[in-house]
C-alpha cells in the first residue's frame, strides 16, 4: 500500500483504492457495482492510479470458491476484468494490486493487458530491517543504549509494518511504565508481543528452521559451484519469498536455447543438493525439498520421454507435458506406449535421479566443512550475493580441502 501511494505521490496524480476483503461480506452485486463506480470515477480524474489491496480475496482462482460458480467474489472479479479490458490506449490509468498469495490468483488476471507485470516486494533482510527501524525510531525518545541492529537481528521474517508496530509497542510499554525514554527492555518485550500477538498473520521462522533452510540452500549452491558448465550462483537467501522459505538463484551468463544431456543432469544434481545437505547435517530430512523433487522428476521425465536422451532411444513417449499436466495421461488416454515400455521409462527416470543424487552427495560430502562455515555466515547475514559466495567458498575450501599434491619426479 505504501509503495502504491508513493508511486501516486511521485507521479503527482490522484490515488483511488479499494480492498479485496471489503467485498467478501457484501450482498450480491454490490462488489461488482463498487468496482464499476471506482473505475468510472477514475476515468473522470485521469491520469490517475487505482490500487486494489488484497486482490487475492476477489482474484482467487475461479472454481476454487465454495459458492460453486456465480458467487459474489466471482462477479466482482469478472467486473474487474471487464473494466481492465475496457481501457482504450488513450486512457492514462494505471492499476496496481497487492497480494501475499500470487500463487492462487486467477490466471485471467495475469494475462497481457491486465496485471502483466509482477514486482516482488521481499520481506526486508537484516540491513533492510535495520534501516526501517531507524526510520520509525526517528522522532521518538529512545535511550542511547538501544541497539537497533540487535533488534533487527532478532526479527527475521518481520515486514515493514511489523517493525513499525514493534517501535510503537515499545513506546507504549515505556509510557505505561511512566518512563520518559524507551529502553531495550521495552523493545525486547515489544518484539515478543509482535511475534506472538494474536494479530500476527505473517509467518515467522524459528531458529532451527532457519538453520535447516540455510543448509538446504547451501546444498544447492555448493553443488552448482562445484559442477562445470553451470550457471553462476547469483544470490542465496534464507528470507522467505512467496511459498519458498529460501532460495538459491542462478543466472545464466547468456541466453540459452539448447540444453545438453550433461546440463540437464547438472540441473538435477543441483536440485538434489538441498535435500542431501539437510540429511548430511541434521540426519533428518524435511518436506522442504518437495518442489526440488517435483522439478527434478519433471526434468528426468523430459530427458527420457521428450528429448530422447536415454538408452530407450530417440523416441517420444507420451504427448507433451501440457497434457500430462492436465492429467489426461493419468487416465491412460494419451499414453502411446505399452505397459512394458512404461516400466522401462520408470526405471530410466529412477536411474537418472539416483545417479544424480549420488553425484551431488559426493560433492557435498567433500565440502562438508566449507558448508558449515558458510552456513554460519548465511544464518547471520540471511542473504549472500553471488560474488561474495564465490569468494567465501574459495576461502573456506582452501582452509579445509588440501590441494592434490602434484607428483614430481
Ligand atoms: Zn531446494
Amino acid at each position: 500500500t505504501l509503495l502504491a501511494k508513493a508511486i501516486a505521490g511521485e507521479a503527482n496524480v490522484p490515488f483511488f483504492s479499494l480492498s479485496g476483503s471489503d467485498f467478501v461480506e457484501m450482498f450480491v452485486g454490490v462488489g461488482a457495482s463498487r468496482v464499476r463506480d471506482l473505475f468510472g470515477q477514475a476515468k473522470k480524474k485521469q491520469p490517475c492510479l487505482i490500487f486494489v489491496d488484497e486482490i487475492d480475496a476477489v482474484g482467487r482462482h475461479r472454481g476454487a470458491g465454495l459458492g460453486g460458480g456465480h458467487d459474489e467474489r466471482e462477479q466482482t472479479l469478472n467486473q474487474l476484468l471487464v473494466e481492465m479490458d475496457g481501457f482504450d490506449p488513450k486512457q492514462t490509468i494505471i492499476v496496481i494490486a497487492a497480494t501475499n498469495r500470487p500463487d492462487i490468483l486467477d490466471p485471467a488476471l495475469l494475462r497481457p493487458g491486465r496485471f502483466d507485470r509482477q514486482i516482488v516486494v521481499d520481506k526486508p533482510d537484516l540491513k533492510g530491517r535495520h534501516e526501517i527501524l531507524k526510520i520509525h525510531a526517528k522522532g521518538k525518545k529512545i535511550s542511547k543504549s538501544v541497539d537497533l541492529e540487535t533488534i533487527a537481528k532478532r526479527t527475521p521474517g518481520f515486514t515493514g509494518a511489523d517493525l513499525a508496530n514493534l517501535i510503537n509497542e515499545g513506546a507504549l510499554l515505556a509510557a505505561r511504565k511512566k518512563k520518559k525514554i524507551v529502553e531495550m527492555v521495552e523493545f525486547e518485550e515489544a518484539t515478543d508481543r509482535v511475534m506472538a500477538g494474536p494479530e500476527r498473520k505473517t509467518r515467522l521462522i524459528s531458529k532451527k528452521e532457519k538453520e535447516i533452510v540455510a543448509y538446504h540452500e547451501l546444498g544447492h549452491a555448493i553443488v552448482a559451484a562445484e559442477l562445470p558448465n553451470t550457471d553462476p550462483v547469483h544470490k542465496i537467501s534464507i528470507l522467505p519469498r512467496g511459498m519458498a522459505l529460501g532460495y538459491t538463484l542462478q543466472v545464466p551468463l547468456e541466453d540459452k536455447y539448447l540444453i545438453s544431456t550433461e546440463e540437464i543432469k547438472n540441473q538435477i544434481r543441483i536440485l538434489m543438493g538441498g535435500r542431501i545437505a539437510e540429511d548430511l547435517i541434521f540426519n533428518e530430512i524435511t518436506s522442504g525439498a518437495s518442489n526440488d523433487i517435483e522439478r527434478a522428476t519433471a526434468l528426468a521425465k523430459q530427458f527420457v520421454c521428450t528429448y530422447g536422451m536415454s538408452k530407450l532411444g530417440t523416441i517420444q513417449f507420451g504427448k507433451t507435458d501440457k497434457q500430462v499436466f492436465l492429467g489426461k495421461e493419468m487416465g491412460g488416454q494419451s499414453a502411446d506406449y505399452s505397459d512394458s515400455t512404461a516400466k522401462q521409462i520408470d526405471d530410466e527416470i529412477q536411474l537418472i535421479i539416483t545417479n544424480c543424487f549420488d553425484d551431488a552427495k559426493k560433492i557435498l560430502k567433500k565440502n562438508l566443512q566449507p558448508m558449515k562455515d558458510l552456513a554460519k555466515i548465511l544464518i547471520e547475514k540471511e542473504v549472500i550475493e553471488g560474488k561474495d559466495f564465490v569468494d567465501l567458498f574459495a576461502k573456506t575450501q582452501k582452509k579445509y580441502i588440501k590441494p592434490k599434491v602434484k607428483k614430481t619426479i
